[in-house]
């Protein structure tokens, strides 16, 4: 595994200067990523599709993933993250909103709202987790009381709730503009997940075309998209499907361990700190992987039915992000002693 998160580091490494060079333009980006995507689209429904076999089947199930792509593309860059100062954000009564077993009086059917008001005391969610809530502490650079979880970001100028990272962009192409928080972390992977599969499908059908297009095959061009547009969008695909995937899987590691992508920071140090003592670091948001996922994506008992994952949704997160559920036996993580907390200034200097 050691070898793994050198990799994803470097990865990391990578991410955050495309950040850097490419922040102050995030809206132009954002422009130029919707052409991009439309243009995959495009390409592959003008070329590709065209020749699908078992097209009763194959395009619809196209189509579906082009539109989880754009909507969950839209959901990160309008959803806000949560930001500390802002009322708490409620589900819609639109069609977009999902419904989840309890409020369709399936599953325990318990309220949803875990902290009424500031709340004080914890609340059991379900018989098996334990939900409580989240420590205070006050933020140095805005002054605002915040829930543990919560990270000041810098270029928002706000307190997050479940901060994960801001995104002005990532790996050149998936520009976000935004923080990606509690309430958009879920459309960001999911994004994520849709991009790696069109590109991925793309790659694959798309192969016979490209030779096609290059004039290989000496087969005349009949599609309305010209070739060299075609060869070019077909080598952005291949590119993309390995750098989103290997981003991909960096997240989905990350969150099958109960963590953001400053917490597997965090927990790293902790880790090799409380080996140094010879103590054990033990993450108190860690259920175990399945369960970890489950949260993530709020489906299964008390969430959202499985099918929310196959259409462009929106739902709630499981939390307000002023309670957490806990490992059994763990009110706060275990290994890490008093004074030791990285601060956001401390993740920053690490991160430079
Ligand atoms: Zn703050
Ligand atoms: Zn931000």
């Amino acid at each position: 595994m050691f070898c793994a998160r050198r990799v994803f580091r470097c990865f990391k490494t990578l991410e955050r200067w495309g950040d850097r060079i490419t922040g102050a333009a995030g809206p132009y980006f954002v422009g130029l990523a919707v052409i991009l995507i439309s243009t995959g689209v495009v390409c592959f429904f003008d070329v590709i599709a065209r020749d699908l076999s078992y097209p009763l089947i194959s395009i619809p199930i196209c189509i579906l993933i082009a539109t989880n792509l754009l909507a969950h593309y839209f959901y990160v860059c309008t959803v806000r993250p949560g930001f500390i100062d802002a009322p708490p954000a409620e589900a819609g009564k639109s069609i977009l909103w999902a419904k989840g077993h309890a409020d369709r009086g399936k599953g325990k059917g318990r309220i949803r709202r875990l902290t009424a008001l500031g709340g004080s005391s914890g609340v059991e969610w379900s018989t098996e987790l334990r939900i409580t809530p989240a420590s205070l502490t006050q933020c140095r650079r805005c002054g605002l009381q915040r829930p543990e979880r919560t990270h000041h970001c810098k270029i928002c100028n706000r307190c997050v709730l479940k901060y994960d990272h801001h995104c002005p962009v990532s790996l050149l192409i998936l520009w976000i503009n935004q923080c990606v928080g509690l309430h958009n972390e879920r459309h960001f992977v999911l994004f994520m997940v849709y991009l790696v599969l069109a590109t991925f499908c793309f790659s694959i059908l798309g192969y016979p075309h490209l030779m096609d297009s290059l004039g290989l095959y000496y087969k005349p061009w009949v599609y309305n998209v010209p070739e060299i547009a075609f060869a070019l969008t077909y080598v952005l695909a291949v590119v993309l499907c390995l750098a989103v995937g290997i981003m991909l899987l960096y997240h989905l590691y990350s969150i099958s361990n109960g963590e953001t992508a400053v917490e597997a920071q965090d927990h790293t140090e902790y880790r090799d700190r409380a080996k140094r003592r010879q103590e054990e670091f033990v993450n108190s948001y860690d259920l175990g992987r399945m369960k970890n996922l489950q949260l993530f994506f709020n489906i299964g008992e008390n969430g959202y039915p499985l099918y929310t994952l196959f259409f462009p949704f929106r739902i709630m997160p499981y939390t307000d992000g002023r309670a957490w559920a806990r490992r059994e036996g763990y009110d706060k993580h275990h290994g890490v002693r008093a004074g030791e907390e990285l601060t956001d200034e401390e993740e920053e200097e690490e991160e430079q």
